[in-house]
């Protein structure tokens, strides 16, 4: 089967084909981000602006690319949330047209179940299987007994690791999105700053960001108020060193716990050397196989959306022309 995925929840117009849910054909990716930067964070209204410019072109693009003519075409995914529902409508409303136009079958798709099964077209997955999902607006732990079917075993009561990485880079003055800066001068810096970890009961798989952020603000501003310096190479290690000790401690207990067969982890944090190498190295000591995405695969794109189409398609699963855009979907 070949699946076209298009993808237009937040800052990317992406379209791409992907065959049988494990191979990209085409994989386009139209970043805004330097659109929004000025700005210190994505403008909603802007970024359905650049969809609506950016769509039929990539669109195009992605089909000349593939080499394929719209007969070979099985389906046409779709996101339909979570995200910004100005920016999700031009994607739905692209696929409503393109599936009434050229009749071909439309399916609505999870934007979580998309980092998830960004993994399979690495490699193929072993269930039950755990996914870490650690993104821009998530932060949750999927327990997975079969494909298609999702149980979030843990997410974050209040930010996403992302967010928290993107506001303490905002503190720091670091551009948009702060991410990749913070993980670039944690590597110079030194863990010498003590900061909180929220470990949350015993048993939970939650998580807390906010403690960690306000934290952040304190010592900061707290160090301003007494006149000392405070190094942003030792701020960026010592926040990273404790998101990275939270994420990695409970996916490990949660891998264990559940027997799984396989660990994936998914979304733009996975794209952090820290946590990959650390990740890395505890599921070494363990015999549970560890899959973390290629960077280009961890941000958003629209392979990932084909590819998780292309199991709900297999599955029976048809989206009507009334499919409309679902700003707080829940994954299940
Ligand atoms: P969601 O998928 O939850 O809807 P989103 O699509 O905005 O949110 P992604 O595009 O998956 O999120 O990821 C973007 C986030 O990843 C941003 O918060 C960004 O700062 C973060 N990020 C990207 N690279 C890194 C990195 N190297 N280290 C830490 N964070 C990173
Ligand atoms: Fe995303
Ligand atoms: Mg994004």
């Amino acid at each position: 089967t070949y699946i076209l995925g298009i993808e237009t929840s937040c800052d990317e117009t992406a379209v791409a084909i992907v065959k049988n849910g494990t191979e990209i054909i085409s994989n386009l990716v139209a970043s805004q981000i330097e659109s929004h930067k000025r700005f210190g964070g994505v403008v909603p209204e802007i970024a359905s602006r650049h969809h609506v410019e950016q769509m039929t072109i990539v669109l195009e693009d992605a089909i000349q690319e593939s080499k394929l003519n719209w007969e070979e075409i099985d389906a046409i995914a779709v996101t339909e949330g979570p995200g910004l529902v100005g920016a999700l409508l031009i994607g739905v409303n692209a696929a409503k047209a393109l599936a009434f136009a050229k009749q071909k079958p439309l399916v609505g798709v999870h934007h979580i179940a998309g980092h998830i099964y960004a993994n399979r077209l690495e490699q193929e997955f072993q269930f039950p299987l755990l996914a870490l999902i650690v993104s821009g607006g998530h932060t949750e732990l999927v327990l997975m007994k079969d494909h298609g079917t999702y149980e979030v075993i843990g997410e974050t009561r209040d930010d996403a690791a992302g967010e928290a990485y993107d506001k303490v880079a905002r503190m720091l003055e670091l551009p948009y999105p702060g991410g990749p800066h913070i993980d670039r001068l944690a590597l110079e810096g030194e863990e010498n700053i003590d900061f909180p970890r929220a470990w949350l009961e015993e048993d939970s798989y939650d998580f807390s960001f906010s403690g960690l952020k306000s934290a952040v603000i304190n010592t900061i501003h707290n160090a301003k108020q007494r006149g000392e310096r405070l190094r942003n190479e030792d701020i960026a290690a010592s926040f990273q060193a404790s998101v990275i000790d939270v994420l990695t401690t409970k996916t490990l207990k949660a891998a264990k716990d559940h027997n799984v067969n396989q660990v994936i982890v998914a979304g733009g944090v996975a794209a952090n050397q820290g946590l990959r190498s650390v990740l890395a190295q505890k599921f070494a000591e363990t015999n549970i196989p560890l899959l973390i995405p290629p960077l280009r695969l961890c941000t958003d794109n629209a392979a990932m959306i084909a590819a998780a189409g292309t199991i709900a398609y297999e599955h029976g699963k048809r989206s009507g022309y009334d499919l409309n855009a679902n700003p707080s979907m829940l994954l299940k």
